[in-house]
């Protein structure tokens, strides 16, 4: 099995490459693995170690059905279907299931709104259908009784982060990818012409006329000259883990509510907590979830702790039998607009960004990683939705934004 930690960079090595990608968690991954099998000459560079940053401390849902709007369920659909074919691909690691996924509504008023939501999914082609509370209870029994519906999205799937990111990494280093393992990537290289030649590292300066900055909620601290900050601010989530509890559920539950709190662009501190149950492959509970900006802190909040279990309990009363076995925080990379910035910034030709996922990462990876290969090789993008995402991502949206970029030390 090739190592995906065989390079060990010296301190002034001389590192060229065709295209260096910057951060090895799940978006930087999915590029390195792309970009090596579309022929290019890539090399990695990555702070720390694999998943380091929020591809070790997240869930795994590929939801289509939480998607706000058309293009967020189609592009998520089109991952589905890369993890799907990765899953036969790659030599094991990625943990993908599609079990489907229920998002329920606690009061009829909200339930209401299910068959517009569901005829939405199917212009789409999306496999979905609205239930009532009966038979809500009938698909997860261990739900509380009195909920009023759910949506059960059969396309919906799962995949393991830091299993996901360790496949791809092997694929890509078979395909010729080098990686270097705790090289901290500081400044953004470019020539006269004010074209990309490089990037400044801790053990010295690598060269490339395209660097891909896929560093997550630390995207901001990659000194870019006069570019204006990535408007990119970290937006902590805590998850409780419980012990085995196979059967309990059958596939990730969701309270609507999850949603809306996703959508709300946040108002400083104040936490919101919203349920989510995932069942892992060997049956224990991923419990969430809850978001707030905190900076970069990723200590857990005992009060959070006990809000996430004590609403997890009354949505699945059988839990307060089953054990948490540990509890963790990770961090988001929030944007204004809850989209992710991906694409060759306007201003610095050779520059690509593939960051600002939020809550979405995983679920974005396989598209993104189309996408920045797209720009790279300078090849339209592949499909209408691809084309459409590269209008919505676009990185130059933001110039001129006000909001404080959120560099993370
Ligand atoms: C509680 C929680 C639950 C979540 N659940 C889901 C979910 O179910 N589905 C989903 O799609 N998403 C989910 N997410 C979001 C998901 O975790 C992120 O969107 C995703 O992990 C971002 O991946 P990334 O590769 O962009 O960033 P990261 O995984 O953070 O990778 C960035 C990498 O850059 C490295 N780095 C930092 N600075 C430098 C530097 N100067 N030089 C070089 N490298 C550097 C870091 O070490 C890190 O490894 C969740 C997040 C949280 C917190």
């Amino acid at each position: 099995m090739t190592s995906v930690f065989h390079q060990v960079t010296e301190p002034g090595a001389r590192i060229s490459a065709d295209v260096l990608v910057l951060g090895g968690g799940i978006v930087g991954a999915a590029v390195a693995r792309e970009l090596s099998r579309a022929g290019a000459d890539v090399a990695l560079v990555e702070a720390a170690g694999p998943a380091a940053g929020s591809s070790g401390r997240c869930d795994g849902n590929v939801l289509v059905q939480t998607k706000h709007d058309d293009l967020g369920v189609r592009l998520t659909l089109r991952s589905i279907e890369a993890y799907r074919r990765w899953d036969g691909e790659l030599d094991g690691g990625l943990g993908f299931h599609q079990r489907g996924s229920l998002v329920f509504f606690a009061d009829p008023e909200q339930d209401a709104g299910a068959p517009r939501r569901v005829a939405r999914l199917h212009a789409a082609g999306v496999r979905a259908e609205h239930v009532d509370g009966d038979e809500l209870r009938r698909r997860e029994p261990a739900l509380r009784p009195g909920l009023a519906g759910a949506v059960d999205c059969h396309d919906d799937a799962s995949v393991y982060p830091p299993g996901a990111v360790a496949a791809l990494l092997r694929d890509a280093v078979r395909h010729g990818c080098r990686t270097h393992w705790g090289v901290r990537a500081l400044r953004l290289l470019t020539g006269r012409d004010g074209r990309v030649r490089g990037v400044r590292t801790d053990r010295g300066d690598f060269a490339a006329p395209h660097v891909v900055n896929a560093m997550g909620v630390w995207s901001p601290g990659l000194d870019a000259g006069g570019l204006v900050p990535l408007p990119i601010r970290p937006r902590q989530g805590v998850l409780v883990v419980t012990e085995e509890a196979p059967g309990l559920i059958r596939r990730t539950v969701t309270e609507a509510g999850y949603m809306a709190d996703r959508a709300a662009a946040g108002d400083g501190t104040r936490p919101a907590v919203a349920f989510v149950a995932e069942p892992t492959g060997r049956g224990n509970l991923l419990l969430g979830s809850s978001r707030r900006f905190c900076g970069a802190r990723t200590d857990v909040d005992p009060d959070l702790f006990t809000a996430i279990v004590a609403r997890a309990v009354g949505f699945l009363p059988g839990l307060a039998r089953v054990r948490a076995i540990r509890s963790f925080a990770g961090l988001r990379p929030w944007t204004p607009d809850n989209r992710p910035i991906v694409g060759e910034s306007g201003a610095i030709p050779g520059y690509v960004l593939a960051t600002g996922h939020e809550g979405e990462g995983v679920g974005l990876a396989p598209v993104t990683a189309e996408l920045v290969t797209a720009a790279v090789l300078g090849r339209p993008a592949p499909g209408e939705v691809l084309d459409a995402a590269l209008d919505a991502f676009a990185p130059d949206r933001f110039a001129g934004h006000s909001e404080a970029a959120g560099e993370v030390s």
